[in-house]
C-alpha cells in the first residue's frame, strides 16, 4: 500500500467524503497545514478541524450540505486580513478556503455591472477594469490582499468611501450558499430588490449567514481628473477641525484621510513617501471628478486649511507624487508593525464633528494605560483607527491593551458613535456590542441569524454576544426548522377570500380608547385599502403608545395595517386581515439635526417636505424625492423605499438611511444603525426595514445622511424625436464622465400630466417654451448639481451632443420645481381607482426595449399610457391613463380589468426575463381580484418568510400585503 493510500484509509469518514467532492489535495488535515489557518489579522488563534479548498458554487454547496448533515460548523475564509477575528475557526470549525474562486466572470459596461467570484482580490477587480476606463470604488487599504468575499462579509470601506460609499452601496446581488447547502441569489442586476433587502443584510454579516459564491458589482467610470492635497497640521485636533470645515463648506472630496506623527514617521522609515516627519498630523485630501471646477475647489480647500492655521498645504504635482502619498497611507498599518511586536486597532466611529474630542480622549486613554498610540484613519467618515502598540507576549500588556481598546470604543459610543466602522465585530467586540444595543435590539438581530442559519453552523461565535454554545456534531435541526418554518411552503395566495375582521369592533375601540384616550381612536375612519374600509383607526401620540397598541394586537392576533400620510395605501396587496389602521402621522419632531455631521433624525410622522425644509434651514439637502412629498411621511417613504428622479445622483433609500428605530409586532422597541456614516456594528437590520412595507415592524424614527447644498443646479429639457433617441442620448451621458443628478426620459402623456401637476404648483413645466414641452414629443430631462464650473461643463457637453436645437436650461429653483412636480404626476393618493401605476426595475440598458414594448402594447390594447424612464437607475414608471390625450391620470373603465390584468402580466413576464421585476405601485383595484401587486421574488422567498416569521410570528403587521403573501 502506498503512503498516500494508507493516509487516505486512515482519514476519518468526513475527510473521505469531503475529498470525494473537492479532490484529495484540496482537503488539509495535517496540523502543520492547519496552523497556517488558525489566525487572521486579529490577536487570537484557534486551530480549524480541516481546511477545504473550494472551486465552484456546486462544490461549496455539496461541501456545506455534507457539513450540515454531520452538524459540523464551518467558516468561509478569504484573504485572512480581518482585524476582529472573523475568519478564525472557533469550535473546531472547518475552514472553506475561497481563494481559488477568484475569477472575473463577466464585465457588462453598458449596464455598469460586473460579475465576480468571491476569492478575487479587491485590487484585481479595479485592475481588470482599468484598461476599460472603469473601476470598483470600495478600496480598503488592504486591497492587495483582501478578497471581495471578505469585503462583502465585512462591508469593507476605504479612503474613497467618503464620497462613494462602502461595499453595500456597490453590491447589487450575491449568490449565496445557505448554511444547509441551498443556493440562492439575493438581489440581482437591477437597482432595488423585490422583497426584503437580503443583499443589504448579508453584506456586513461577517460570514455568519452563508457563503458568498458570486457577486454583481456596480462599476464606475474612472474620474476625468484627480487632485491630491496634503495638509500639514500642527496638531491632530487641528486636522479634525479642518475636516469639519471642509464638510461645512459643502465640499465633497473623494477622500479625507489622516495620519498622526507616529504613523508618519513609521511610514517614512519603511518606505520614504515624502510625508513631513516633523508634522503633528497630515491630512490627505483628494478631489476627483470633472476637470472644470477642480482648481477652484482645491483653492477653496487650501483657503480652509490656511484659515485653520495649517503649517503648510501642498498639491501633488504629478501622478508619481500622488502614488507615493497613497502608498504611504495604504501601507501605514504594515509600517506601524515595525514599532512594536503587536498592535490592536480600535475601529470606532463618531459623528465627524466629534473627531477632535474623540482624538483628545484617545490620547488621554493612551497616557493612562501607558500605551503608545499611532493614529491613521478615515477622517471624513469619522472612522478612527487608533493603533494601540503592545507586546502580546506580556500578559500585563495584553490586559491593558484590551481594557484600553474597550475604553476607546466606549468613548466613541459616548460621543454618539459606534464600535465598528468597517472591521466588524468578529470575536473582538462581542462585549462592546452591549455598549450600543440593548437586549431587544440583540434579540431582533438574532432573528436574522436564526432565519438564515437556524442550527448556528455558519461561523459560530461571531457578531452576536451571548452564550455561543458550540454546536455539537450531529446537532439536530432547530425547532423552527423541524416545524418547516415555512421553507418552501406554498406561498399564501394574494387574498381573494373575504377579509377577516375583529369580531366585536366596538369592544376593541373601547379598549384602545382606554389605553390611549378617546381622541386617539377614530371609530368611523373614511380610509380604505383597495376598497376595503378601515374598520377602526388609531393615532398613537408617541412610541410608547404605539408599542402598547402592537402588544395588544399581538396578544389578540389582530391584523394591523400601517400608514403614515396615506399616500401609499393603494400600494401592496389586499390585507388578509384588517382590524385596525395604525397611523403614524402624530409621531413628530427631530431628535437631532447636525449640519456639520450631515445627519438628521426625524420622527416617522414628519412629512418629506417638513424634513426637507428643516435640512434646508441649516444649509443642507435631504437626498430624497419620493412621490407627494407634502403628504408622504418619512416612515412611509422608508418602508416603501420610494425614491424619485434625483435617485440618479443620490442613490436609493438604502444609500441615505443611516439608522432606524422601530416597534416590533410584540411591542418591543428596537434600534439599528446610528448617526455615523460608516457602521458595521452587528447585522444591518436597517437595510432589512427599508422597503419592507411595514411587514417587520413599525418605524418610529429614521436617521438620514444629508448632503451639502450644491453651489449650482441646472435642468436641461431636451425634446426628442423618439424614445429610442432618448435611450441613445441617455446612454452617452451615462458612459461619459458626467454625473447627472437626474436623468429621465418622459413620454408626451407624462409631459402633459407633469404640466398639469406643475400648473397646480403655479408653474408650467417650469416655464419651458411650449415648442419644447409641447406635449407631443418625448423629452429627456438631465439635471446636474455641484460646483458652478462643473455644472456649466456638464450643460455644455450635453448641449454639444444634441445637434438639432439647443435644449432649454432651467436653473436652481426652477430646476428644482420641475423635478418636484415630476414626483406628483402619478395617480392621486387615497383616491381609489384614480390610475394604475406600475414600476419596473431593470438592468440599465434593458429599460429601453421594455419601455418600447410597454408603449406599443398599451397602444395596441387601447390604454393611453404615461411612461417615464429613470435612465440612470433602470426604472420604468408606467401610468395607465383614461381617455386618450387626457392630461390627468384617470381610471380606465370598469370592464377593462381582465384586459389590464393580461397586459400587466405580460409586462411583468418581460421584466423578469430581462433580469428585473415589476410591481403594481398603485391602483390594484383596477386589476382582477387577487392580482399580486409584487410578483414572484424567486427561491429567496423561503428566506424572506423565515425572517417574517421571526419578527412577526402571528402575522400582525400588514397581513398578506407584502411580497410572497407575507
Ligand atoms: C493592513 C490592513 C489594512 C486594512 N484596511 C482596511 C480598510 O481600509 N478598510 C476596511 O474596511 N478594512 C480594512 N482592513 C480589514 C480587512 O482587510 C477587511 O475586513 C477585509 O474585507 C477582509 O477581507 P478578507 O478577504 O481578508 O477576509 P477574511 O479575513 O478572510 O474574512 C473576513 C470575514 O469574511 C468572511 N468571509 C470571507 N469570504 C467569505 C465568503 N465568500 N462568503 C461569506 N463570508 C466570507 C469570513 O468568514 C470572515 O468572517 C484592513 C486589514 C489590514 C490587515
Amino acid at each position: 500500500m502506498l503512503a498516500s493510500q494508507w493516509a487516505e484509509a486512515m482519514a476519518d469518514s468526513l475527510v473521505r467524503e469531503l475529498r470525494a467532492i473537492v479532490g484529495r489535495r484540496n482537503v488539509l488535515d495535517a496540523t502543520v497545514d492547519l496552523q497556517t489557518y488558525e489566525y487572521d489579522a486579529y490577536l487570537e488563534r484557534s486551530l480549524p478541524r480541516l481546511v477545504v479548498f473550494v472551486h465552484s458554487t456546486a462544490e461549496v454547496s455539496a461541501v456545506v450540505r455534507l457539513l450540515a448533515r454531520e452538524g459540523v460548523p464551518f467558516v468561509p475564509r478569504g484573504g485572512g486580513t480581518n482585524i476582529s477575528g472573523g475568519a478564525i475557526a472557533l469550535h473546531k470549525a472547518v475552514v472553506l478556503e475561497m481563494g481559488r474562486m477568484n475569477r472575473v466572470l463577466e464585465i457588462d459596461l453598458p449596464n455598469q455591472r460586473m460579475l465576480v467570484q468571491p476569492g478575487i482580490f479587491n485590487l484585481d477587480i479595479s485592475t481588470a477594469l482599468e484598461p476599460l476606463g472603469y473601476y470598483y470604488a470600495p478600496d480598503p487599504a488592504s486591497q492587495k490582499a483582501c478578497s471581495l468575499g471578505g469585503n462583502v462579509a465585512e462591508n469593507a470601506g476605504g479612503p474613497h468611501c467618503f464620497k462613494y460609499g462602502v461595499t453595500s452601496n456597490h453590491v447589487l446581488g450575491i449568490e449565496v450558499v445557505l448554511p444547509d447547502g441551498e443556493v440562492v441569489w439575493l438581489g440581482g442586476r437591477s437597482h432595488g430588490s423585490l422583497g426584503f433587502d437580503l443583499t443589504g443584510v448579508f453584506v456586513g454579516s461577517e460570514g455568519t449567514l452563508g457563503v458568498a459564491t458570486a457577486a454583481i458589482l456596480r462599476v464606475l467610470r474612472k474620474p476625468e481628473a484627480v487632485k491630491t492635497l496634503l495638509a500639514v497640521c500642527g496638531s491632530i485636533e487641528e486636522g479634525g477641525h479642518i475636516v469639519s470645515a471642509i464638510v461645512a463648506a459643502g465640499l465633497v472630496p473623494a477622500t479625507l484621510e489622516m495620519m498622526d506623527n507616529r504613523t508618519i514617521n513609521a511610514v517614512e522609515e519603511s518606505m520614504a513617501c515624502g510625508f513631513p516627519r516633523e508634522a503633528a498630523a497630515v491630512l490627505l485630501i483628494e478631489l476627483d471628478g470633472l476637470l472644470e471646477g477642480m482648481d477652484e475647489m482645491a483653492e477653496q480647500i487650501v483657503a480652509i486649511c490656511r484659515a485653520n492655521g495649517v503649517q503648510d498645504v501642498r498639491v501633488a504635482q504629478d501622478e508619481a507624487e500622488r502614488a507615493a502619498l497613497w502608498k504611504g497611507r495604504k501601507g501605514a498599518f504594515g509600517a506601524i508593525s515595525r514599532l512594536a511586536p503587536n498592535y490592536l486597532v480600535a475601529d470606532g466611529t463618531v459623528p465627524r464633528t466629534e473627531l477632535p474630542e474623540a482624538l483628545r480622549r484617545v490620547a488621554e486613554i493612551g497616557c493612562r494605560y501607558d500605551l503608545n498610540v499611532a493614529s491613521v484613519f478615515h477622517a471624513g467618515d469619522g472612522n478612527l483607527h487608533p493603533l494601540l502598540l503592545f507586546d502580546s507576549r506580556k500578559e500585563e500588556d495584553r490586559k491593558s491593551v484590551m481594557a484600553a481598546g474597550l475604553e476607546v470604543l466606549r468613548v466613541c459610543v459616548d460621543l454618539g458613535g459606534t464600535v465598528s466602522g468597517e472591521h466588524g465585530i468578529g470575536i473582538e467586540k462581542l462585549d462592546a456590542m452591549r455598549l450600543v444595543f440593548d437586549e431587544a435590539d440583540l434579540r431582533a438581530q438574532a432573528f436574522v441569524k436564526d432565519a438564515f442559519d437556524p442550527r448556528g453552523l455558519c461561523n459560530p461565535g461571531k457578531v452576536l454576544p451571548g452564550p455561543a454554545a458550540p454546536p455539537e456534531a450531529g446537532a439536530s435541526a432547530s425547532a423552527a426548522e423541524a416545524a418547516g418554518a415555512n421553507r418552501g411552503a406554498e406561498a399564501p395566495k394574494a387574498a381573494k377570500t373575504p377579509v377577516e375582521h375583529y369580531p366585536a369592533g366596538d369592544r376593541l375601540a373601547d379598549r384602545l380608547a382606554t389605553l390611549l384616550g378617546e381622541e386617539r381612536v377614530d371609530r368611523r375612519p373614511t380610509v380604505a385599502i383597495h376598497d376595503i374600509p378601515a374598520p377602526l383607526g388609531v393615532f398613537p401620540a408617541d412610541e410608547d403608545q404605539l408599542s402598547a397598541i402592537l402588544a395588544l394586537a399581538n396578544r389578540e392576533g389582530l391584523g394591523v395595517c400601517v400608514a403614515g400620510g396615506g399616500t401609499k395605501l393603494g400600494w401592496g396587496n389586499r390585507p388578509g386581515r384588517f382590524d385596525l389602521l395604525l397611523r403614524t402621522r402624530d409621531l413628530r419632531g427631530f431628535s437631532h439635526v447636525d449640519a456639520d455631521n450631515l445627519s438628521l433624525s426625524a420622527a416617522a410622522g414628519m412629512t418629506i417636505a417638513e424634513v426637507r425644509a428643516r435640512a434646508a434651514s441649516v444649509g443642507r439637502v435631504l437626498p430624497l424625492d419620493p412621490q407627494w412629498p407634502g403628504f408622504a411621511t418619512i416612515g412611509g417613504v422608508t418602508a416603501t423605499a420610494d425614491q424619485g428622479a434625483r435617485g440618479a445622483g443620490f442613490g436609493g433609500l438604502r444609500d441615505v438611511v443611516l439608522g432606524v428605530r422601530a416597534v416590533l409586532a410584540d411591542g418591543s422597541v428596537v434600534k439599528f444603525g446610528g448617526r455615523t456614516m460608516k457602521n458595521v456594528t452587528g447585522y444591518d437590520v436597517t437595510k432589512l426595514f427599508i422597503g419592507s412595507f411595514g411587514a417587520l415592524g413599525v418605524l418610529t424614527e429614521v436617521t438620514f445622511r444629508l448632503l451639502p447644498r450644491p453651489g449650482k443646479q441646472a435642468l436641461m429639457v431636451i425634446p426628442l424625436t423618439s424614445l429610442g433617441q432618448g435611450g441613445e442620448l441617455a446612454a452617452q451621458i451615462i458612459d461619459s464622465h458626467l454625473q447627472p443628478l437626474a436623468l429621465e426620459v418622459i413620454s408626451p402623456a407624462c409631459v402633459r400630466a407633469v404640466s398639469v401637476a406643475a400648473a397646480e404648483a403655479g408653474t408650467l413645466l417650469g416655464g419651458v417654451e411650449t415648442d419644447i414641452a409641447d406635449g407631443e414629443s418625448w423629452l429627456l430631462l438631465a439635471a446636474f448639481a455641484g460646483h458652478p464650473a462643473t455644472v456649466g461643463r456638464s450643460v455644455r457637453e450635453v448641449s454639444g451632443r444634441f445637434e438639432t436645437r439647443p435644449p432649454a436650461v432651467l436653473e436652481d429653483e426652477r430646476a428644482e420645481s420641475v423635478l418636484d412636480t415630476l414626483a406628483n404626476a402619478g395617480p392621486k393618493p387615497m383616491v381609489s381607482g384614480s390610475g394604475l401605476a406600475l414600476r419596473a426595475s431593470l438592468p440599465l440598458r434593458e429599460a429601453w426595449a421594455f419601455a418600447e414594448a410597454a408603449v406599443s402594447g398599451a397602444e395596441a390594447a387601447g390604454f393611453p399610457l404615461a411612461c417615464r424612464i429613470g435612465a440612470a437607475r433602470g426604472t420604468v414608471d408606467l401610468t395607465i391613463l383614461g381617455r386618450a390625450g387626457a392630461a390627468e391620470p384617470e381610471a380606465p373603465s370598469a370592464g377593462t380589468a381582465p384586459l389590464l390584468g393580461d397586459f400587466v402580466s405580460g409586462l411583468r413576464g418581460r421584466a423578469v426575463a430581462a433580469g428585473g421585476h415589476l410591481v403594481v405601485r398603485d391602483g390594484l383595484t383596477l386589476l382582477p381580484l387577487g392580482f399580486d401587486a409584487w410578483g414572484d421574488p424567486g427561491p429567496s422567498v423561503g428566506l424572506m418568510r423565515r425572517i417574517k416569521d421571526r419578527f412577526d410570528p402571528h402575522g400582525v403587521l400588514n397581513p398578506r400585503r407584502y411580497v410572497g403573501g407575507m
